[in-house]
């Protein structure tokens, strides 16, 4: 095991910070002062290194291009009230992200790395962590396959790198969705459950197509009947029926387990509501909704926490939904939001300090 005093550390000579202006800054364009770096090669990892944030060099036959071995993580730290530092629930995603590798013949990242690598990036650009509201640092662990060979096997080494990028508000709109009826995003067996940049590739066509057709994005079926609901675009799904929160069951491998999803749980269960983990079919939404017991919709995730929906239409039904009349998800929303900066006592132990 790597201590985290191993991480070696080349600090800039200048932070880039003073040029920029954190408030409003838009998601994913501007990354900080510094990025992680470790190599998998021979069987083990090497040297952790954390260095000025630059381009790579790589060469054009670099596996993870031609056969897409390629993992990621999304995870936010955030600027706590009393000004300290907290990332959100990070252990989850260093299981998941191992998951991940699993599933694509990739080796598996040691906590040393993966975690206290990240919180020793985290506190070294801490100044990047905005202070505005609804602001955070955006943290992007990943692992590509680095080997220079088009052979088809998997990769003989790897390189595992997080860069850290400062995110304004994420402001979505109340969504309309149409239910895929044609396109899969995951299968049985297939790899629906990792992390993986195929699963993205996959299924921007869908995304795409919804937006010409006027949507926001698709609420994905199974791939074998379209009959079952899976998720909405790249976020977890809920449906609120009577007294009742449902969202679809882990046990197929179609659905990503996402870390929203787990708190958003726990939270709709501390408000007293049942919350069941199951198939749900689309018939059973329709009907919920024609008799009047289907309450809200929405999609949940790292990057906007809970997004509502206004519509969602399925063959020839519409379904519409008063979203600024409803009273679940903007709580579940708010108490997140409280917990997350630090507003409310962290009694689920969500909240890693850097
Ligand atoms: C990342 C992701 C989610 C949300 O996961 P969080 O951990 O809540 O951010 C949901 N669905 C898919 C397909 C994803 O890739």
């Amino acid at each position: 095991m790597i201590a985290t005093s191993d991480i070696v550390v080349h600090p800039v000579s200048q932070s880039k910070l003073h040029n920029l202006q954190l408030e409003n800054i838009p998601f994913g364009k501007h990354f900080t002062d510094h990025m992680l770096v470790a190599e998998y090669r021979n069987g083990a990892w090497g040297k952790v290194v954390i260095e000025p944030f630059n381009h790579i060099s790589i060469s054009p036959s670099l596996s993870a291009l031609h056969y897409g071995q390629s993992i990621f993580e999304g995870v936010k730290a955030y600027r706590l009230a009393d000004g300290q530092t907290a990332i959100f629930r990070p252990y989850d995603n260093f299981k998941r992200f191992n998951l991940s590798a699993e599933r694509m013949c990739m080796p598996t990242v040691p906590e040393d790395i993966f975690i206290d690598g990240m919180k020793q990036l985290v506190a070294l650009d801490a100044a990047w962590v905005p202070q505005f509201p609804d602001h955070s640092l955006y943290i992007r662990p990943f692992m590509f396959a680095s080997e220079d060979a088009i052979g088809v096997k998997p990769s003989d080494s790897y390189l595992f790198m997080i860069l850290l990028s400062p995110t304004g508000p994420y402001f979505m709109a109340p969504m309309r969705i149409y239910v895929e009826e044609q396109l899969v995003r995951a299968a049985p067996g297939g790899v629906g459950f990792a992390k993986t940049a195929g699963n993205y590739a996959a299924a921007m066509y869908a995304s795409a197509q919804a937006k010409k057709a006027g949507y926001d994005q698709v609420l994905w079926t199974d791939a074998l009947e379209h009959k079952y609901v899976q998720e909405i675009g790249v976020m977890n799904v809920f449906f609120i029926i009577n007294n009742t929160a449902i969202t679809p069951s882990l046990d197929e491998g179609t659905i990503l387990e996402g870390v929203t999803r787990a708190s958003v749980i726990t939270v709709l269960q501390e408000m007293g509501l049942d919350v069941e983990e199951r198939r749900i079919s689309i018939d059973e939404v329709v009907e919920a909704y024609q008799n009047g017991t289907l309450r809200e919709v929405f999609g949940t995730g790292t990057a906007a926490t809970i997004a509502f929906i206004k519509e969602l239409k399925y063959k020839e039904t519409t379904m519409q939904f008063d979203t600024p009349a409803w009273q679940i998800a903007p709580q579940v929303k708010s108490t997140l939001y409280n917990l997350r900066y630090g507003l409310e006592p962290d009694t689920h132990g969500w909240l890693e300090l850097v």
